[in-house]
């Protein structure tokens, strides 16, 4: 008997934002809304699926992790909430 009922995770979660957000494939990933905020564990959800660590690294919903790009983003999103 299967006990675990929680429904699998899209590869990519439906965008309802407008304008969309970025896919998780887009130079312009990051700046994609924040659904889910976890300060306290130093990470972020992104509405395309990405999981953006607060040192800037990522780790792509295929799987991929990229290392720190704190130089290359540190202009661009200064700014980050759930929402
Ligand atoms: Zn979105």
């Amino acid at each position: 008997m299967i006990t675990d009922s929680k429904p699998e995770t899209p590869a990519r979660p439906l965008c309802r934002h407008t304008p969309p957000c970025p896919t998780s494939e887009a130079s312009d990933r990051d700046a994609a809304h924040v659904i889910s905020a976890h300060p306290e564990q130093g990470w972020s959800l992104l509405c395309n699926g990405i999981v953006l660590f607060e040192d800037f690294g990522e780790l792509l919903p295929d799987g991929q992790s990229n290392a720190a790009r704190r130089g290359a983003l540190a202009g661009c999103s200064p700014h980050r909430r759930a929402g």
